[in-house]
């Protein structure tokens, strides 16, 4: 059977308070081995923690500010971040963080100060990025290109520009700069060509699945919550794109995965 890692969810999310444990279960049946938890502001910490710790076989967590919330950045939120990081041993990255100008309600200058101080911190802590960016990737880019002047080191990616919207030229940027790109449910919408083209672009080696449940259902659920036993939908699309069987695309993005966030 395939090992499908869902690198973005938000289980702790309310959608899932009536059935969390049942989604959880249906995940595993489909195949989806492991799955990050996603955190989006320091209210989330702990309980993203705390799911990630009682499943420690199949699930891990980040730790993020998400830019909805990045006037909450303040002088001591990164001395608050590596103390939550440090308590926190299921935590594989910082995240969701990044820059988003179509619906968040902060200024973009307020979201920029944020996000690059979050940046410079995963940088020098050595700890994986998972990035939000939506309507945003011209300020995006430059901004990866300030703080990661070389290739990664240790690891094979500096981090994921999650839920990747991009064109197929940012697509190649992201990957040049060290970051892998997320695929979530869009990627299986009639109309998202560029998406596809920017995905077969960057191959199946600098791709990683994810669902961001309970949002992005794929095509066959669009219009309801989303859960991460979706993810071999998205994986038939990419294998798809790919030209490649979907167990070749499942091997690929999970090893992806766990090189992603040190997680072998
Ligand atoms: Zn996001
Ligand atoms: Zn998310």
């Amino acid at each position: 059977m395939n090992a499908f890692v869902d690198t973005h969810a938000h289980l702790c999310d309310a959608a899932f308070d009536a059935d969390r444990d049942a989604v959880i279960a249906r995940a595993a049946a489909a195949g989806v081995a492991r799955f990050v938890e996603i955190a989006d502001s320091p209210d989330d910490w702990e309980r993203a923690a705390a799911l990630a710790r009682a499943h420690p076989d199949v699930a891990r967590c980040a730790l993020g500010l998400h830019p909805y919330y990045a006037d909450r950045y303040d002088d001591g939120f990164l001395a608050r971040l590596r103390a939550a990081l440090e308590a926190a041993p299921e935590a594989v990255a910082v995240g969701e963080i990044g820059l988003d100008y179509a619906k968040a309600q902060v200024p973009a200058d307020v979201q920029r100060r944020a996000f690059s101080a979050l940046l410079a911190a995963g940088r020098d802590w050595d700890i994986p990025l998972v990035i939000h960016c939506r309507d945003a990737y011209a300020d995006l880019l430059p901004m990866l290109r300030d703080v990661f002047d070389a290739p990664p080191a240790r690891r094979r990616f500096h981090g994921v520009v999650h839920c990747f919207s991009g064109t197929p030229e940012q697509a190649q940027d992201c990957v040049a700069r060290g970051f892998a790109l997320g695929a979530d449910g869009p990627v299986t919408y009639k109309k998202n060509d560029a998406l596809r083209e920017g995905l077969r672009r960057a191959g199946p080696d600098a791709v990683v699945l994810e669902t961001d449940s309970p949002y992005l259902p794929p095509q066959s659920t669009r219009g309801k919550r989303n859960e991460p036993c979706a993810i071999p939908e998205i994986a038939a699309a990419l294998a798809a794109v790919w030209g490649v069987p979907v167990e070749e695309a499942a091997r690929r993005t999970s090893s992806n995965a766990a090189a992603l966030f040190g997680w072998p």
